[in-house]
């Protein structure tokens, strides 16, 4: 069974339809990548997955619950944390502030405690920035800031949506390098991308979303060679 699986999921925005069937599977222990074009439905598809959207058919499971008709609390307290696009750091609080509201949620505060030691070891760049204002950060730091407050709430799976939004080249490798860390440390990763190139050196397979739907899915190694992919998405 499938970590989170979309099986023809319709979503709309009151009469515009995002979602017309959309499907897709993502298994434990993968990084699976949603490539598309601006409109394309990749981000309703992280509200989905997040109860944040609710579809009007369809189903949307998570570890083996439906979640189509759930609440954006029940998906959290489940393990699903979502980074949205455009970070949203507090950028009055500091970097260890932001980082605890990560965990309002978790009850075991020595549990915390062992999460923000986790963070810091991780992306130690924000242990030496502690008690610097949020919104004194670089945008890469910024990235960085909010997925290591996600890692607070103990994800079995995180979404990411355009995590390389604005960055330098070689800022947008470290990103995707700590998405791959991430991985490796046992957290299934949906990552949500424009910068295909980027994206596709680290996921381990990828969907074309196109108008809604899935239209193409495949290995990661073998789409940075699909001619399809490359007039599309990866340019010249
Ligand atoms: P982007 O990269 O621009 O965010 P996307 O692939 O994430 O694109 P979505 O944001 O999921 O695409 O949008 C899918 C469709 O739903 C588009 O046609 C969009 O115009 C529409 N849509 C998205 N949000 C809303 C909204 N709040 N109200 C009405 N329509 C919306």
């Amino acid at each position: 069974m499938a970590m989170l699986e979309f099986d023809d999921v319709d979503v709309f925005y009151g009469k515009v339809q995002a979602l017309r069937g959309l499907s897709l599977q993502v298994e434990e222990g993968e990084i699976v990548a949603l490539l598309g074009n601006n409109g394309a439905g990749k981000t309703t598809t992280l509200s989905t997955a997040s109860a944040l959207m609710n579809p009007s058919s369809g189903s949307v499971q998570f570890n083996g619950t439906d979640i189509s008709k759930g609440k954006p609390w029940d998906v959290v307290g489940a393990g699903l944390i979502h980074v949205p696009e455009g970070r949203r750091i507090f950028s009055t609080l500091s970097v260890h502030e932001n980082l605890l509201l990560g965990g309002y949620l978790v009850k075991n505060r020595a549990l915390v405690a062992s999460r923000l030691k986790h963070v810091y070891e991780l992306l130690p760049l924000l242990e030496q920035r502690r008690s610097q204002q949020g919104g004194t950060l670089s945008g890469g730091e910024q990235q960085m800031l909010a997925i290591g407050r996600a890692l607070i709430a103990g994800p079995k799976m995180l979404m990411l949506d355009e995590p390389s939004m604005g960055l330098a080249p070689l800022i947008v490798a470290q990103v995707m390098q700590v998405i791959s860390d991430i991985r490796d440390q046992g957290t299934t990763v949906l990552l949500v991308e424009q910068n295909a190139r980027a994206a596709l050196k680290v996921t381990d397979r990828a969907y074309v979303i196109e108008e809604g739907a899935t239209t193409l899915e495949g290995r990661a190694k073998d789409m940075i060679a699909d001619p399809r992919i490359i007039d599309a998405y990866l340019g010249a």
